[in-house]
């Protein structure tokens, strides 16, 4: 096993964790406890073990019908629900896109649905979309200015004014030689656009046990710096519990320095605590608020005592082999459990105004 990090060959230590992780495509649990290597130079914490059976199912036909643009939400200005890619499409046009003639990469495009979106704000650019699944081409956009790239190496002379990496740098073992090949393919003056779960606003992103990477905001920091790029951190009203983090390229003539980042950890002691919460649940028959990572997480741990799911956006009518409702099939008989964190008292009041049944934040 190599013992030397990936990203900067600096010593690693050894992050068992005992709790149970989860696959990105269904959050089904896929196992029970993992070894994670962190470096204790530039602080990135990954999975060094084979994947696989996990890289072949994002090539499969089941990722291709696993509807990964579908999810809908609002945020504070606007409250129809809307796609994601909606609201990226917005963001990202406030960066660069009041130019034209622009050619723009979306790294694990699935469907190109955000490439879709950013053609309605500006039709006049070149739209490029790289998955690694071939499959995906037949769903892909067919129109002039859209192009799909199944590999990326092929294409490694084409430039781009804009690389986008939406929620996939965790799911790339190479990561260190796609972002030098990145910069290479970037124009001088290109925006690398990177957005992921925040790990440090939900703590349940620290299990997904097909990851091969899991950065913080601070490790992907060191990251990007290691590998000539200059980072700084987006705020947005939108996407709360996500890191949205533009880079440029930039040439460091000192020696790089990096700061010792201890997130992966605290975030571990975090789900400890919801672990012990959880166990003190007497209750049976729980609806659980959510099909993702959070939802998927409380039912591993209190399993039968979960009768079903309620979802405001349902995508499947089935989730880890429970059935999913509209929320507005609750009565008052229901007990539901929140997985937002206790302190997410604006999730409560807006649950316990618009349904029925009594609500629990965990
Ligand atoms: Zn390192």
């Amino acid at each position: 096993m190599i013992k030397n990090c990936k990203i900067c060959s600096s010593k690693t230590i050894n992050i068992y964790v005992n709790f149970p992780f989860f696959r990105h495509i269904d959050f089904k649990t896929i196992n029970y406890h993992l070894s994670l290597r962190k470096c204790i130079n530039c602080q990135i914490v990954y999975n060094n073990k084979k994947l696989n059976k996990i890289s072949s199912l994002f090539k499969s036909k089941l990722y291709v019908l696993s509807n990964q643009t579908k999810h809908k939400m609002t945020n504070k200005y606007n409250n129809n629900l809307k796609t994601r890619t909606h609201f990226q499409a917005n963001i990202i046009k406030n960066l660069i896109m009041k130019k034209s003639n622009l050619s723009i990469l979306d790294v694990g495009c699935f469907d190109g649905q955000l490439l879709l979106d950013l053609n309605k704000i500006n039709n006049k650019n070149f739209y490029y979309g790289y998955d690694i699944n071939k499959r995906l081409k037949r769903i892909f956009p067919n129109k002039k200015n859209f192009t799909y790239l199944s590999n990326i190496h092929k294409n490694k002379n084409k430039r781009f004014d804009l690389i986008i990496l939406s929620h996939s740098i965790m799911y790339i073992n190479k990561i260190r030689d796609e972002l030098l090949l990145y910069k290479k393919m970037l124009n001088e003056n290109g925006i690398l656009y990177i957005q992921m779960p925040n790990i440090e606003k939900n703590p349940f992103y620290a299990l997904m046990g097909d990851q091969h990477n899991f950065f913080t905001s601070s490790s992907l920091m060191n990251f990007l710096k290691f590998c000539g790029y200059k980072s700084k951190v987006l705020k947005n009203e939108t996407f709360k519990r996500e890191i949205i983090m533009i880079a440029k390229k930039f040439n460091y003539e000192k020696k790089l320095k990096f700061k010792n980042n201890k997130a992966y950890e605290s975030c571990l002691i975090k789900i400890k605590k919801t672990i012990n919460n959880l166990k003190k649940i007497n209750k049976k028959k729980l609806v659980v608020m959510g099909t993702t990572i959070n939802g998927a997480f409380v039912e591993e741990i209190l399993s039968d005592k979960v009768d079903h799911f309620v979802d405001e956006n349902i995508i499947k009518r089935n989730f880890r082999g429970k059935k999913v409702l509209n929320p507005q099939k609750l009565n008052d008989n229901h007990q539901i459990l929140l997985p937002y964190s206790k302190s997410n008292k604006g999730i409560l009041n807006k649950f316990k105004s618009n349904y029925k049944g009594e609500f629990f934040l965990i």
